[in-house]
């Protein structure tokens, strides 16, 4: 994949990410990486709508590389400590109704089905900071020790992972986990998967050589 190849992926992922409804109006952002380089959606962007040459380039401070009528994201603070402190090459960060509904109700999602091993067990919420502060992005960054996803309170979820599309189908996965987690909790208190049953199907899913939900 080259350069060009990676802000067409980026634009996908926008696009499906908007069709899905896990944004809404200008929310939510999207970055890749690629070597030194960041991919980065720009600020005020309507992801539905995004085109491949709004995309910013920026160093992995941040500075914008390549000349541009676009600034980037508001939220590029909080990927770029993303790209520091994990393995991540890329980044998605939504605004997925039912992950608001539930970081705002507890502190973290419990693991209410086995595929919560894909993003290292239950989510964590990190507690409502204004966007594009340092203090959300400290907030989250360690809400996400040992996680590829993270739950925002008043605000959203954001996830990380291999590729573009890796962290969209976690930002997917983590909506759907709490989906669940709103319909069993409406009843009462259901089942959760504690942190040796979710390493006992890590293995087994490591095992047959597959990951739990299939990659479109
Ligand atoms: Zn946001």
């Amino acid at each position: 994949m080259d350069f060009e190849d990676q802000r067409a992926a980026l634009v996908s992922a926008a696009h499906r990410l908007a069709h899905r409804r896990l944004v809404i109006g200008t929310g939510g952002n999207l970055s890749i990486r690629f070597e030194d380089r960041i991919l980065v959606t720009p600020s005020g962007a309507d992801l539905e709508f995004l085109t491949p040459e709004q995309a910013v380039v920026t160093d992995l401070d941040g500075a914008v590389l390549v000349d541009t009528a676009y600034v980037p994201t508001s939220e590029l603070l909080l990927h770029l400590e993303i790209y520091r402190s994990t393995s991540a090459k890329a980044v998605a960060h939504a605004h997925p109704v039912a992950s608001i509904a539930v970081a705002n109700l507890v502190d973290a999602l419990p693991a209410v089905h086995y595929t919560a091993a894909l993003v290292g067990g239950g989510v964590r919420v990190a507690p409502h900071e204004v966007f594009g502060t340092q203090e959300l992005t400290d907030a989250v960054a360690k809400a996400l020790v040992e996680r590829t996803a993270a739950l925002m309170r008043n605000h959203g979820s954001v996830a990380y992972g291999d590729t573009i599309e890796s962290a969209c189908q976690r930002i997917e996965l983590v909506e759907w986990l709490a989906e669940i987690y709103l319909r069993t909790a409406a009843i009462g208190e259901g089942a959760v998967l504690n942190q040796e049953q979710l390493v006992a199907v890590a293995m087994a899913a490591a095992q047959r050589g597959y990951s739990p939900i299939s990659r479109r």
